[in-house]
């Protein structure tokens, strides 16, 4: 028996001489110098008593030798656990205790303040940093490249993501070796990828996007990536003409644009631009079209169901859209207990090989929003348009309802984002004495405008319902984002609570 990412994703590196990957300070790393990186990685792990099914939690920078823990960790046998770098002692000690991994890796410089809360947990800390050294790297040093990988099924699991948790605890999302290559495969098709490509890796590596999508991607498909600490415009654009294709978050995007030296010519040998992890605006799809000549190509995807839409390579790209459901995976569109009618508004639920098996030691959530017949109820709000082009309205949890009526957010932003002076916007529900919520525009300004939230406010009036309108505004410098350039409705929803009952 075989072990089912191993030899599908990192097998074929084994003694390979191309390059695979690139870094900033002109390092190559080739595909055989990162399988010997990722079998010591593997075979440190063993040493350390790991075994089949066994978590490895890590929060390390991104490096090189962080991803052959990822790799190793699948070779192992073992469930990789990545935890996001922002996370403060207080979640992580959540996270040790909720998972109790056996291995627990963390930067040097967090070791004394974390130890604690790992042997709490019972799991063994060592350290990475973000050159690659510390007592693990140690281990890597005098561990063998001989590799012997540990047999796991494709329904085995390989990962478990912790949600980002908006409301109420994070949940560890449990992914199998079959969910992460099913979704590779589909993918690198899809996407066209092959050996020729140089992906431009900007993304962290502790979430589906830059782990999953882009990682698995490039080794499906044998190419290779740039693989960058983080987005860095100064080194987006120096790298830029080494890479064929870029995965970004939108933000990626509107910095990129925000910059002048961002042109036609610096980006006119490049095959391909996704955007996906947050609403991409239509303006920003235009605006890169108009400077680039290019579109976007926009996907949809989470941590609990990798990719499951995307607009086409060939075809139609439409902006606004996350486009089709990918080959393999269902999608339909529910309202009280439905599929709705095109154009109607409900919540999105997908079926295939790419959803998870549910949530870590959360047996009652799983019920909730795994169905036994294997449909995922996603949360997400969407319409589907004739061509089957799905369109994301918001959340469900960021459904406004007011005085009984239900406001989807994203109706009233799209208006709001085109207010002069506006540059985009977040529409969100606060607790009201007489209709339960209204509904509040919180309006980020474009730099050195001075929106009137009055003016804005009336330039609704005649085109929604009046329930829809805004009972109040206010006008922000920016919108706060988590690191996935997500809307942390959330924040605002608490920064303005009292707003209508003081
Ligand atoms: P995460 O699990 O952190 O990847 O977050 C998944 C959520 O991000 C989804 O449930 C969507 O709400 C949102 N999301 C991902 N991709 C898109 C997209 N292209 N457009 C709008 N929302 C997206």
């Amino acid at each position: 028996m075989g072990n089912t990412l191993y030899d599908a994703l990192f097998a074929p590196l084994s003694g390979a001489s191309r390059g695979l990957i690139r870094l900033a300070d002109g390092r190559n790393i080739t595909a055989g110098a990162f399988h010997d990186m990722l079998a010591r990685a593997a075979n440190a792990l063993l040493s350390l008593g790991v075994g089949p099914g066994d978590r490895v939690a890590v929060q390390i920078a991104k490096t090189p030798e962080a991803l052959a823990v990822y790799a190793g960790a699948v070779a192992a046998g073992a469930v990789f656990l990545p935890l996001n770098t922002a996370y403060a002692p207080e979640e992580i000690g959540y996270f040790l205790g909720d998972a109790r991994p056996a291995v627990f890796l963390c930067d040097p410089a967090d070791e004394a303040a974390l130890a604690p809360l790992a042997e709490a947990a019972g799991a063994r800390i060592l350290t990475l940093d973000a050159s690659g050294g510390g007592s693990f790297a140690a281990l890597m040093a005098e561990a063998s490249v001989d590799l012997a990988p540990v047999p796991r099924r494709t329904g085995d699991l390989a990962a478990i993501l912790y949600t980002s948790g908006t409301t109420g605890r994070s949940k560890g999302a449990m992914l199998s070796h079959g969910n992460l290559l099913s979704n590779a495969e589909v993918l690198t098709e899809l996407w066209r990828f092959t050996p020729q490509d140089v992906l431009l890796h900007a993304l962290p590596v502790f979430h589906t996007h830059g782990l999953f999508v882009a990682t698995n991607v490039v080794l499906a498909a044998g190419a290779q990536m740039i693989f960058l600490p983080g987005f860095d415009p100064e080194a987006m654009l120096r790298l830029m003409p080494q890479a064929t294709t870029l995965m970004g978050v939108p933000t990626f995007y509107t910095r990129l644009l925000g910059d002048p030296r961002f042109t036609r010519d610096l980006v006119a040998h490049m095959r391909l631009f996704i955007s996906g992890s947050a609403p991409l605006l239509e303006e920003t799809h235009r605006d890169f079209e108009t400077r680039t000549g290019q579109r976007i190509l926009e996907r949809y995807g989470m941590t609990e169901t990798n990719m499951s839409t995307s607009n086409p390579y060939k075809g139609e790209r439409r902006a606004g859209t996350v486009g089709l459901p990918l080959p393999g995976v269902e999608l339909r569109i529910m309202a009280e207990g439905a599929e709705v009618a095109p154009g109607a508004v409900g919540v999105i639920e997908v079926r295939g090989p790419n959803v998870f098996k549910g949530y870590w030691q959360m047996p009652e959530k799983t019920r909730e929003e795994l169905r036994e017949d294997g449909w995922f109820i996603t949360g997400d709000l969407a319409t589907r348009d004739a061509g089957g082009y799905v369109r994301i309205v918001g959340r469900a949890k960021d459904l406004v309802i007011t005085g009984g009526f239900n406001v989807y957010p994203k109706e009233l932003e799209l208006l709001l984002d085109e207010a002069p002076g506006v540059l985009e916007s977040a529409v969100i529900g606060l607790p009201h004495p007489d209709f339960g919520e209204a509904v509040f525009a919180v309006l980020a300004r474009r730099p050195g405008a001075q929106p009137d939230t009055a003016t804005v406010l009336a330039g609704l009036a005649g085109r929604v319902a009046r329930f829809k309108q805004p009972k109040a505004a206010v006008v922000v410098d920016d919108l706060p984002r988590n690191t996935m350039g997500k809307v942390q409705k959330n924040l605002l929803r608490d920064r303005y609570k009292d707003w209508f009952r003081a």
